[in-house]
């Protein structure tokens, strides 16, 4: 992970990669996470909410930590008891920021959020550049350290969106001058002409996601799964499998139930009723197709194409690792891989070799 992070910090120019660790670090856990990166020289992180901001802040004291949920009313003793950054994405919110701090508190200082393209947190953009330009007071009093937008679809590098995301950003950008400034998630640092300005905000790449789909990952993978197969047998055509027999075998197939399902966040959606493609397991290297429904605790896996050698008792078999990268994973369970890693369940025993 913390090569990773060098990497998307050498992309960064003249700028530096700070490093996204909402969601509990996209599953990886956040504390592993941040003393890692704290160790490897990153110094700016990123979480969604206070409570992250909080455990961030415990195993990085000297951090900037950048709260992206932005400011929930009455929140700004919470920030300050814990030295968060606000990212403040509506006059309401610079109001009620700049109102704690004319009273005096001693506060880390603020960001901006400026929305180009999604109409989810932030002002809007016009709103945004009219504040830029003329109320420098509001900036001034709510303290404001940095301003960024969200990329909208900032895999997908021939969307036109991108460019104008890039432009709008750049008008506000220039009417703050001096301010530090952020556009790029995971994606951006792969996307052409877009600046890096001077902090990048990569979450997903850190973890060994691919931000260039379609294309082979750049990044080093991070996170693997394995599961032990706990029973085999064999089923003769005709033979129902998993709740409700949602899967026929056609002919004789060996089976191999594993110990993992979705209440360790493995999504249920990965289950391959008749006639549907779903989830995979790797049986030393061979694919095998989950069959039928995935349970609570359990996934049944047709491993009869694998050595049987490997389809033993007890033998590992893999759920995320070598050709079963992230991407490959979400797609079997009509998903993405963010959602596979952010689930990523706390039943699983975690084994941390060097992060
Ligand atoms: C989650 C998030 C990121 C990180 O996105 P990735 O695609 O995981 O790199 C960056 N910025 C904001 C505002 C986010 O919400």
């Amino acid at each position: 992970m913390v090569s990773n992070w060098r990497a998307l910090s050498g992309l960064a120019g003249t700028g530096h990669a700070g490093a996204v660790v909402k969601a509990d670090a996209y599953g990886i856990g956040i504390e592993p996470a941040v003393s890692a990166l704290t160790q490897g020289g990153c110094d700016t992180f990123f979480v969604a909410h206070v409570s992250e901001g909080i455990r961030t802040r415990a195993v990085a004291p000297d951090a900037t930590v950048y709260v992206l949920n932005g400011l929930l009313p009455g929140t700004c003793d919470a920030y300050a008891a814990h030295r968060l950054s606000p990212v403040l994405g509506s006059h309401d919110e610079l109001l009620e920021w700049a109102g704690f701090r004319q009273g005096g508190a001693a506060v880390a200082p603020a960001a901006l959020h400026v929305d180009t393209a999604m109409n989810r947190l932030g002002l809007w953009q016009g709103e945004g550049l009219s504040l830029a330009r003329e109320r420098k007071d509001t900036i001034e009093a709510a303290g404001i350290g940095l301003v960024m937008t969200h990329f909208a679809s900032s895999e997908d590098v021939g969307d036109p969106a991108n460019a104008r995301q890039i432009a709008a950003f750049s008008h506000i950008v220039e009417a703050l001058p001096g301010i530090p400034a952020s556009i790029k998630n995971s994606s951006g640092h792969f996307l052409k002409d877009c600046p890096s300005y001077q902090v990048t905000r990569p979450g997903y790449a850190l973890y060994g996601g691919n931000p260039t789909p379609g294309q082979p990952n750049p990044m080093k993978p991070v996170v693997g799964l394995t599961a032990r197969i706990i029973q085999l047998r064999d089923v003769e055509a005709g033979m129902q499998v998993g709740y409700n027999g949602r899967w026929t075998a056609k002919g004789r197939r060996r089976l191999a139930t594993i110990c993992l399902g979705y209440a360790d966040g493995y999504p249920r959606n990965a289950s391959a009723p008749e006639g549907t493609a779903g989830g995979f397991a790797l049986v030393d290297g061979v694919s095998c197709p989950f069959v039928g429904t995935v349970s609570m605790d359990l996934i049944i896996v047709d491993v009869t194409d694998a050595a049987p050698a490997a389809c033993k008792r007890g033998a590992a078999v893999t759920l995320i690792g070598g050709s079963l990268d992230l991407e490959a994973v979400g797609a079997g369970a009509k998903t993405i891989g963010y959602e596979i890693l952010t689930n990523l369940g706390r039943r699983y025993t975690r084994r941390y070799v060097g992060l």
